[in-house]
């Protein structure tokens, strides 16, 4: 893919995302992203995903979507920073080949976002990592791990946003997310259109883990295909003991 032809699919689609998602040097940015990931899907195979309109729509605007929304509701300032104006300090939990990390650094403020992206799979944090040199966005680091054993040390409770995409259903994946928030900040979890079916399932581990009443607001992406995002406030501090081991975070007990 040119990148005129990148501008052009991703223009079609862009009306509705924030202003700096829209200028020129986030442009590039994100077409780095398209481009490395077509490449080292090669190697790695990161991505069912890899004709130009796919990628474009399903990887790049799928991911930003949200941040139009998370602007919406005040959680993000017009200009994607926190409304205190502190350091914004976000993980993305089983970021894969980077989504939605790599597109939210590519259009988030350098100067206050550090953005974290963390996956099981060492060749899709690589990934993330050679991609980030490449488009030249150095607010992102990446880390290998599990979220459940990584959530125990230093990451601990420590960031404002902790969001995960197509990473596992509601239930595991507040487990796997609430830990890293601070008090006071944001679990987001970006799902498809029948993710409201999944809460009842979450109520009670998302109570234990400290975290509000879930709001979910649904949207469309620009084809058509509906997407939902569950918005939680992070209430109270997650209790020692979580995140438990996977095995018991899937059987639920
Ligand atoms: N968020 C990306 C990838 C989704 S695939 C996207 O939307 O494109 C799910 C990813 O979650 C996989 O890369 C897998 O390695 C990772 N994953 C699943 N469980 C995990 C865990 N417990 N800790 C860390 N990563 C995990």
């Amino acid at each position: 893919m040119t990148y005129e032809q990148f501008s052009t699919l991703y223009n079609a689609q862009a009306a509705c995302l924030p202003e700096s998602c829209r200028c020129e040097d986030a442009m590039m940015r994100l077409y780095t992203i398209c481009e490395k990931l077509v490449e080292n899907n090669r190697k790695y195979n990161l991505t069912a995903i890899t004709d130009p309109e796919g990628v474009v729509e399903k990887h790049i605007v799928d991911s930003l979507l949200p941040l139009a929304l998370l602007a919406d509701k005040g959680i993000l300032t017009p200009e994607l920073r926190l409304p205190e104006g502190k350091m914004l300090r976000l993980i993305d939990v089983g970021a894969g080949a980077g989504f939605p990390s790599l597109p939210f650094a590519a259009v988030m403020p350098g100067e206050t976002t550090r953005i974290l992206a963390v996956d099981a799979t060492a060749k899709k944090v690589r990934h993330i990592t050679e991609t980030a040199q490449a488009a030249g966005i150095g607010h992102i680091a990446a880390e290998a791990g599990r979220a459940e054993e990584l959530a125990t040390g230093r990451l601990r409770e420590s960031f404002s946003i902790a969001t995960a995409r197509a990473v596992a259903e509601l239930r595991i994946l507040v487990e796997l997310t609430a830990p890293f928030a601070a008090v006071g900040g944001w679990v987001i979890a970006l799902k498809g259109s029948r993710a409201a079916e999944e809460i009842p399932a979450a109520e009670k581990i998302a109570k234990v883990l400290g975290l509000g009443a879930p709001e979910v607001v649904e949207y469309t992406l620009p084809s058509g295909d509906g997407r939902a995002l569950v918005i939680y406030k992070k209430e109270r501090k997650t209790p020692e003991g979580y995140p438990r081991a996977y095995a018991k975070i899937k059987a639920g007990v």
